[in-house]
């Protein structure tokens, strides 16, 4: 069944992994503006240049330029059979305009998912953070650290180098937490209203405990 969902949380609190587990366990679409827009920097486009700023500084992406790469992304025939959204949107505004979007498209939201987690705990996983260019999967060398130390797990990665994203030192964090809280948390009340919220303890439940609540809550939905 195509489900819409859209995954909530500060930078850092497992948004992406648990977007990736579920866009392949459902065959939805996973659709991360922030991957798109990373993939842009290093194709070295001309749009990859005008947002590179942005990324760097842990800033919001003006919202003409990324409501122009959802439109683009949703127009794409995998996200027929549902997607998941992760990192849009990011403002009252971005969401006031996915709700024009989800209009022409006739379709609705089934669930807003939002993985609550602590600053202080965010910093110390951000800075801990890794993942593979090949295949994308996320790592932690705390909590999910790879077999081999600095090296993909992925068969089919032939043991790619594992690579730190620019944004994750402790001064952009930062910034990007305050981003969050100014910008981006005020959607939990925005889709709050709507009663689709459903909250998460994403310090107190690893990546699986938390993989198997979505899943509650999704078949709780009538989608699955
Ligand atoms: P993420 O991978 O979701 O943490 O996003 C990385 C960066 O991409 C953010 O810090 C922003 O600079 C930019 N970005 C991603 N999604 C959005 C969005 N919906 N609106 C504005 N900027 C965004």
């Amino acid at each position: 069944m195509a489900g819409h969902l859209l995954i909530l949380g500060a930078p850092g609190a497992g948004k992406g992994t648990q977007a990736m587990r579920l866009a392949g366990k459902h065959r939805w679409a996973h659709i991360s503006t922030g991957d798109i827009f990373r993939r842009h920097g290093e194709r070295g486009t001309e749009f990859g240049k005008k947002i590179e700023g942005y990324l760097k500084a842990g800033e919001l992406v003006p919202d003409s330029l990324t409501c122009e790469v959802l439109v683009d992304r949703l127009s794409q025939s995998d996200c027929d059979n549902g997607y998941i959204l992760d990192g849009f949107p990011r403002s009252v505004r971005q969401a006031e305009q996915l709700d024009r979007m989800l209009e022409e498209r006739e379709e609705a939201l089934d669930a807003v998912i939002v993985l609550d987690i602590g600053d202080d705990e965010i910093v110390e996983r951000l800075t801990a953070r890794r993942n593979c260019p090949k295949c994308g999967k996320i790592y932690n060398l705390k909590f999910s650290p790879p077999a081999i130390e600095g090296a993909c797990d992925n068969e089919t990665c032939g043991g790619a180098a594992l690579e730190e994203r620019e944004d994750d030192c402790e001064e952009t964090i930062r910034q990007r937490l305050k981003v969050y809280h100014e910008s981006t948390e005020p959607l939990i009340e925005h889709y709050a209203a709507r009663e689709l919220v459903q909250s998460i303890d994403a310090a107190a439940e690893g990546p699986c405990e938390i993989a198997d609540k979505i899943e509650d809550i999704l078949l709780a939905q009538g989608v699955s």
